[in-house]
């Protein structure tokens, strides 16, 4: 069973999907559900591919809304990156093979499952669009707008010993001065946008609580200026702030902001956000922790670590919606071109899949 999904997970992977650009993945996704059995395959505006098994009955009163088992279709890697799969003794190296090939090979498996085995309530697998990146959990939050859901539940390839049971949230901003510009000495006394950019930089550093270790900020990029004898016209920098705590971070992200508020005469400044993925966490005993616990023992897997991260299912936490994160086997070096792979682990993580989804099935939440 392990092989059909390895496979899987090497045709995914063999058809580039950077993220704003995963259609031709999904039309292969879509095609591949179908032939797994999924009873209803669609296509949604943004392109998150959608496989819903048991709704027979979905247009009768009382019908339960789904819940989601969702996988990322895109990649880090851009268009035109080589895919070449390397395998020495139990590793698979590729471009994006755990992350997130195996994850949606991982849904084509649930799928087959699901086919013969129909649930008690609505199951969707959706394969997502804009997790990496820049995407901002386009699909994810897409998904969730359109939709009323009981609950979410993230596949990754190589998590597989954690249960991400909390989101970190993060808000991403683009800072740009502009100014006049002039000759450092013929115009002096100009205010300079590379000046001003810095100071508001320092200032915005200074409100970031320090002594929380559930709080990062990091100021990722800046630009600025033409040459060493003018006044910068114009200045920017793109900055990451992340907390475990949504509120929090919304607070801290107001004081940053207003470090940004007071520039000198003549300059103006632009903040604009580029990014959020909502914080959160499921909440102590909720029953879908439970049928994540209850799914690992079924499949012989050891207690896994609770923690949180960043994955699709930031979204439906901001949402309100119940969720978690569950991956499929272990790996390293991600997000490098030398991903890889441990392939003796899948076997026990498709199990832990399927029995998650028989416990999601029978659950009454
Ligand atoms: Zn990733």
């Amino acid at each position: 069973m392990a092989r059909e999904t390895i496979e899987d997970a090497q045709r995914i992977c063999a058809m580039e999907a950077p993220t704003g650009a995963e259609g031709p993945r999904g039309e292969l996704v879509a095609r591949l559900l179908a032939e797994a059995g999924a009873p209803a395959v669609e296509t949604d505006a943004v392109g998150n591919v959608i496989a819903r098994f048991g709704e027979d009955d979905a247009a009768s009163p009382g019908a339960r809304p789904p819940v989601v088992f969702a996988a990322h279709l895109d990649t880090v890697f851009a268009a035109g990156t080589p895919i070449a799969f390397v395998r020495d003794g139990d590793r698979l190296a590729a471009p994006g093979i755990g992350d997130n090939s195996l994850g949606v090979a991982a849904l084509l498996h649930l799928a087959r499952h699901l086919a013969g085995h129909p649930p008690a309530r609505p199951i969707w697998l959706v394969a997502t669009v804009g997790e990496e990146g820049l995407g901002d959990l386009r699909g994810a939050k897409a998904l969730i707008a359109d939709h009323e859901l009981a609950a979410f539940v993230a596949v990754e390839g190589t998590m597989a010993e954690s249960l991400v049971v909390g989101a970190v949230g993060s808000l991403r901003y683009r800072v740009t001065v502009r100014g006049p510009g002039g000759h450092s000495w013929g115009d002096r006394g100009t205010p300079s946008a590379v000046h001003a950019l810095v100071r508001m930089l320092d200032a915005a550093l200074a409100v970031v609580p320090a002594d929380r270790d559930d709080v990062a900020f990091n100021v990722g990029t800046i630009a600025g200026g033409t040459t060493v004898n003018a006044i910068a016209a114009q200045a920017s920098a793109v900055l990451d702030l992340r907390c475990g705590d949504e509120a929090a971070l919304q607070a801290i992200a107001r004081d940053v902001r207003a470090a940004f508020a007071a520039a000198d005469d003549g300059l103006s400044v632009d903040v604009e956000q580029v990014g959020h993925r909502p914080g959160g966490a499921l909440p102590a005993g909720h029953p879908l922790l439970h049928c994540a616990r209850r799914a690992r023992e079924r499949a012989n897997l050891p207690a896994a670590d609770e923690v949180a991260s960043s994955t699709d299912a930031n979204a439906a936490h901001g949402a309100g919606i119940p969720a978690l994160t569950v991956g499929i086997s272990t790996g390293g070096n991600v997000h490098r071109l030398d991903e890889y792979l441990d392939l003796p682990p899948i076997a026990d993580g498709l199990r832990a899949l399927i029995a998650l989804a028989d416990e999601v099935s029978a659950a009454a939440f």
